[in-house]
């Protein structure tokens, strides 16, 4: 920390100097070196210091113990008194953010940044909207046209809620600045605390003859219709920007965006994993055993696909390119079957006898069969 001033000699005045003489000088130095009106690069810290300076010598307790200890002893009267850290500079202005409506002592700097933040264009709050796709939608894309009612900057007045630039005047309770600061005197001093101006409701700005097309709102609300365009290969939790869409912004500020988060109902028969579809296949024991084609169907539609001879339960047989598209551009994906083999319960008299002549040959055959093999397993 830079070396400190002299209290009485920051605020100009004699060590004996009386309440009344603190209050005059302090006021007519803070004047001058409000970062509002004084634009030099020093003009902050000066105030800063000023203000460092009146809040201990304006308080009859704390000027006493300066007096007694000096900056030693002001540090300790920093700390026992609430933490608000006003002087203690370093956590001076995450405090302010914190402490925005009651600040001690340092009032001046803290509401003229307040208000500035009042005062100028803010952007509005963005919207959240959620939207269910259909599944075969969400691998295709489509454009849906949602309708909205959004408050559009009125272009009569272009937001100003005049009916002339000329009928725009600066707040006379405020003085533009758009808040109001009412002080209180407490046992621990004056506090001084911030609120929106009554008159212009933090416009800071009185206007004499209001904009006729929206009434002096500066805005007009309106239902409007916006194609929403899906992009094919979209996920359930993805979200769409429609820019502008959002809240209202406030003097001026741009509106905020509409979000729209994707819901992707599930299908059916089909699921996705990413790009890739994945479906279960039933195949019968004969067509896994000997191999057979399939017409297999897809979200492209049916698509013949080789089961090779000697197929496994859980085995997965892959379409390549029969998948969804990559958002990001890659390679589209696949679908994926899985094989699930399916034993027939209903044969015909034929088919039974086919069956048991199959068995009676594999028994003979002298050849390990699948059974042979697993209990060899435990011998
Ligand atoms: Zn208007
Ligand atoms: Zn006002």
């Amino acid at each position: 920390m830079a070396e400190k001033r002299d209290y009485y000699e920051v605020l100009g005045i004699a060590k004996g100097a009386s309440e009344d003489e603190i209050k005059k000088a302090y006021r007519s130095l803070a004047k001058k070196y409000h970062p509002d009106i004084n634009k030099s690069p020093d003009a902050e810290a000066k105030f800063k210091e000023i203000n460092e300076a009146y809040e201990v010598l304006s308080d009859p307790q704390k000027r006493q113990t300066y007096d007694q200890f000096g900056f030693a002893g002001m540090d300790g009267a920093a700390n026992g008194f609430g933490g608000f850290g006003g002087f203690s500079s370093g956590g001076f202005e995450d405090l302010n953010d914190i402490f925005s409506s009651f600040m001690g002592g340092m009032g001046g700097f803290g509401s003229s940044r307040s208000s500035r933040r009042n005062n100028g264009p803010i952007r509005g709050d963005d919207r959240y909207y959620r939207m269910n796709v259909s599944f075969m939608d969400a691998c295709f894309g489509k454009t849906e046209t949602i309708n909205l009612s959004v408050d559009e900057q009125c272009p009569d007045c272009k937001g100003t809620g005049a009916a002339t630039p000329g009928d725009i005047d600066t707040c006379s309770t405020c003085h533009g600045s758009g808040t109001v600061i009412t002080q209180q005197r407490t046992a621990f001093g004056v506090f001084q605390t911030q609120g929106v101006c009554p008159d212009c409701r933090g416009s800071g700005k009185k206007i004499k003859k209001v904009c006729p097309h929206c009434s002096g709102q500066g805005y007009i609300n309106k239902r409007v219709s916006v194609d929403v365009k899906i992009p094919a290969g979209i996920s359930t939790g993805q979200q769409l920007r429609v820019s502008g869409k959002g809240e209202r912004g406030s003097n001026g500020g741009p509106n905020g965006d509409l979000f729209i988060e994707i819901n992707v109902l599930p299908h059916d028969k089909f699921e996705r994993s990413g790009k890739d579809i994945m479906l279960d296949i039933p195949v019968s024991a004969v067509d896994a055993t000997i191999g057979t084609t399939v017409d297999i169907p897809t979200i492209h539609g049916d698509v013949s696909m080789k089961i090779p001879a000697g197929t496994q339960d859980g085995a997965k047989l892959r379409l390549r390119g029969k998948g969804v598209v990559d958002l990001r551009g890659g390679k589209q994906g696949d679908q994926i079957c899985t094989v699930r083999v399916k034993v027939d319960t209903k044969l015909s008299a034929r088919e039974k006898e086919l069956y048991k002549e199959l068995q009676k040959l594999q028994k003979n055959s002298g050849k390990e069969s699948i059974w042979d093999k697993f209990k060899n397993q435990f011998s």
